[in-house]
């Protein structure tokens, strides 16, 4: 999304209509052969601009501020953790992987539990002093009810968004109910993809099949970015529906942990006695246990050691 390379042209009045303009564009072969992948949600210089036939040639990338490849999308701004409280049950252990592998990105999380209509309001204040606990302010939804639509449209509203969450909890049906939305600027109808250009487009990318392989040649699943009402997009691909946490290390974990940050950020002064600390009964150390998710933490450090152990006696 993006934006030229001729910015002398787009700047100039007479062109400004060209804002906007949707153009097919070739990647540029040296950025091939550097393995420089251009990615949906990609910022890019685009040169050699035909306004006529609406092609042009990629030439750059920019940096990205996010990497991240389930979906494939450049820049995400954030990431929507998607649970139910009913249908699959809301379950502690569960959310908090995803949580870390989610923190484990770097990117903004937002934490959303859909299906609200479900169970009654005790239920979803009883999880919103929980989740408060934890460092997070849930937002209750239902597509089924429409609840909480519009404050989670405005939540989005002007960044890039991946939702994801484990299957079942409606991450599909969210993403066709915010696609939806009736105040969208968008002809529904009409949809046109903003990055990957045109259906035309889209349908080059099907099908063909790589001989020395076997398999197909695209093995990355097509994502889009839907335009959102009052701007923004969100992937049309859900994201990693199983955390992995396979670059969460031993010493990075308590920093995914919002209640562990806040206990080490109140006081500039206060640190563990050891830099390593792991936080898990050393002398010296200033993170107390007294807090609902401290077991889960010890519970996914032995997972991380474990795998660590595993590796180190492997290679
Ligand atoms: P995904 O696997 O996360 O993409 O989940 P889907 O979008 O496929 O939804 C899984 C099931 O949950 C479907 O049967 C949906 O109709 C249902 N569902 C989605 N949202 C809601 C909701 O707000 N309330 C209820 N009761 N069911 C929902
Ligand atoms: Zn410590």
């Amino acid at each position: 999304v993006i934006v030229t390379t001729e910015p002398e042209k787009i700047e100039d009045s007479s062109s400004s209509s060209k804002v906007g303009t949707e153009l097919l564009c070739v990647v540029r072969a040296v950025l091939k052969k550097i393995k420089r992948r251009v990615l949906v949600g990609d910022k890019v210089v685009v040169g050699s601009i035909d306004w006529v036939d609406r092609r042009g040639m990629i030439e750059n990338v920019f940096q990205r501020s996010s990497d991240i490849l389930d979906p494939p999308v450049a820049n995400v701004d954030r990431l929507l953790v998607l649970f139910s409280v009913e249908q699959p049950q809301l379950e502690s252990f569960v959310l908090t992987r995803f949580l870390i592998e989610a923190e484990s990105t770097g990117i903004p999380i937002t934490l959303a539990l859909n299906k609200a209509e479900l169970v009654d309001q005790q239920v979803l204040s009883d999880w919103d002093t929980r989740l408060r606990s934890w460092g997070y302010e849930p937002l209750f939804c239902s597509v089924d009810s429409k609840m909480g639509l519009d404050s989670l449209a405005s939540v989005l509203r002007d960044q890039t968004t991946v939702i994801v969450g484990p299957s079942g909890v409606g991450k599909s049906s969210l993403i066709n109910a915010l696609r939806n939305k009736p105040n969208s600027q968008v002809e529904v109808d009409n949809w046109f993809d903003p990055i990957m250009g045109s259906k035309w487009f889209e349908d080059q990318r099907v099908g063909k099949v790589s001989t020395r392989s076997g398999r197909g040649k695209h093995t990355t699943r097509n994502v889009s970015l839907l335009p959102l009402g009052g701007g923004g997009y969100l992937a049309d691909t859900p994201g990693f529906s199983q955390p992995s946490l396979l670059k969460v290390t031993k010493q990075s974990l308590a920093q995914y942990f919002p209640e562990i940050r806040k206990m080490l950020g109140d006081n500039e002064q206060a640190k563990c006695a050891f830099n390593d600390c792991l936080h898990v009964g050393e002398p010296g150390c200033i993170v107390k246990g007294d807090w609902e998710r401290y077991p889960l933490y010890f519970q996914l450090l032995d997972e991380i050691r474990i795998r660590e152990e595993f590796q180190l006696r492997t290679f």
